[in-house]
């Protein structure tokens, strides 16, 4: 029955955690404020299930964990089993980038996040008012954050 090797999971276990974490929980009441209506958050029926949702707005909003999306500010690869982390997260970016242009190419606006933007007020701030104008104007232009 239990296939999966030990280490891999335990990544499965870890990425489950990281859902929802209290930073996203923070993040997420804010982004409530601006338009209740109509905002959804990890919607498992969109492509990718992305974090944050605007379905009539066609606006997804990705919130990347450093670790598992391979931030260049914050990731530390693991010293044990560093080649299997090393694929791992490769993997998750090739399919964050997969994911980002199937949903661009259907028309939506997408927006990626690092998760470590939202632990300064200023960058937090930054994206909320970005949402904010999305969400009035529709369309907006893809990054706050070099990523
Ligand atoms: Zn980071």
């Amino acid at each position: 029955m239990d296939k999966i090797p030990k280490v891999k999971r335990s990544a499965i276990m870890a990425a489950v955690r990281s859902k929802n974490t209290k930073l996203e929980n923070g993040f997420w009441r804010d982004v409530k404020k601006l338009n209740p209506k109509g905002l959804a958050r990890n919607v498992v029926d969109i492509f990718g299930c992305p974090d944050i949702v605007h379905k009539n707005k066609k606006l997804v909003v990705f919130i990347d964990s450093c670790f598992w999306h391979g931030c260049p500010k914050h990731l530390r690869m693991p010293v044990s089993n560093s080649s299997y982390w090393l694929k791992k997260i490769k993997g998750n970016r090739q399919r964050d980038r997969e994911v980002s242009r199937r949903l661009k190419s259907n028309g939506w606006t997408v927006l990626r996040i690092w998760e470590h933007s939202l632990k300064k007020e200023i960058t937090r701030k930054r994206i909320i008012t970005y949402l904010q104008n999305s969400l009035k104007t529709r369309i907006g232009r893809r990054n706050i954050e070099k990523k």
